[in-house]
């Protein structure tokens, strides 16, 4: 059992902190909403007022907050977690947040000899409620290893992907693919529909074919090919539009800083900037179909 620290129990970080306190650990939780708080200790774990509270006696502390703006907050500065910590206490972000906010914490916290390794997630809320989130892990190797047992707990399958900020970068990578995959998945649907072919003999077709990816064979956009996608149940979330505009923000400020060209994901990313600012932002990324199909994009 090792007495673990929480903070941030919205939507991911509840259920993930639930879990951790199923494998037997015992969880302190903090969030600045008072009601996660109580649910977590309706689900057995403690209550913190603020971060000193889950410092106090935490070996581990992991994190699942909404930005890098909120991760700045909790771990730096005199008050924050990384000044509160005990010594050793391995830090664990599970936030997606930009790679420079994220190199920049774990260097402050290297300063104070604290492990600490950022560890985004996939798999959304259906993967944090069932333990089986994919982790992209950045960080030293012997961190890694003190935090696999704890990620396990929460997840299936865990990947250090190399140094500091690596996690994130990962994450980010892999969601512009996902966010230009739909985009292109989407449009071979509409353009389908006006060469008169078919839905499902076109995912016949490219699910065998070299344009099969995961876009198409588990999230398909439009009704019926796959029954559990959610166009199915009117777009309903899944991943959220908004969410997939923030990683693809993220990507587009990663490519900037490295000078890295990425035409087609600055061009995903204005496309759900369109379709978010249209007020479809709660919507599961893959409605995007129904813009292209009405030409308001
Ligand atoms: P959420 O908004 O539901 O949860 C964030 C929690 O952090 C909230 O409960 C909020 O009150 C709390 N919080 C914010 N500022 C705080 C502070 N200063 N101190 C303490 N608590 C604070 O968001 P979520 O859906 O749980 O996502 C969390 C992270 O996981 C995000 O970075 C998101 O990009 C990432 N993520 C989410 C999903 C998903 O499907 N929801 C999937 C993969 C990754």
């Amino acid at each position: 059992m090792t007495h673990i620290g929480f903070i941030g129990l919205g939507n991911m970080g509840l259920p993930m902190a639930q879990n951790l306190i199923k494998e037997g650990h015992d969880v302190t939780g903090f969030d600045v909403v008072t009601a996660s708080v109580e649910k977590l200790t309706a689900a057995g774990g403690k209550a913190a007022a603020d971060v000193s509270g889950v410092a106090r006696n935490a070996t581990v502390v992991v994190t699942m907050l909404p930005s890098g703006k909120e991760a700045r907050a909790i771990y730096l500065g005199g008050e924050g977690l990384i000044a509160k910590a005990r010594a050793g206490t391995l830090l664990i972000d599970c936030s997606t947040i930009d790679v420079a906010t994220a190199r920049e914490i774990a260097s402050v916290a290297a300063d104070r000899g604290l492990p600490m390794l950022d560890a985004p997630v996939s798999g959304g809320v259906g993967g944090a409620q069932g333990a089986t989130l994919t982790f992209m892990v950045g960080g030293a190797e012997d961190a890694f290893a003190m935090a696999k047992p704890y990620l396990e707990a929460m997840g299936k399958t865990v990947v250090h992907a190399g140094g500091a900020g690596n996690g994130q970068a990962a994450k980010i990578c892999n969601n512009m693919v996902l966010g230009v995959s739909m985009i292109a998945i989407a449009e071979a649907f509409v353009l389908a529909e006006k060469l008169g072919l078919d839905h499902q003999k076109l995912f016949d077709v490219t699910s065998k074919s070299s344009g099969q990816c995961w876009s198409l064979t588990t999230y398909c956009p439009v009704p019926g090919p796959v029954p559990t996608s959610p166009a199915n149940r009117d777009y309903q979330a899944g991943f959220t539009a908004a969410m997939m505009l923030k990683d693809l923000k993220l990507a587009q400020d990663a490519a900037l800083h490295a000078t890295a060209s990425t035409p087609l994901g600055a061009e995903a990313a204005m496309l759900f900037n369109r379709f978010v600012g249209d007020g479809f932002g709660a919507k599961d990324f893959s409605g995007i179909v129904n813009f292209l199909r009405a030409n308001r994009l």
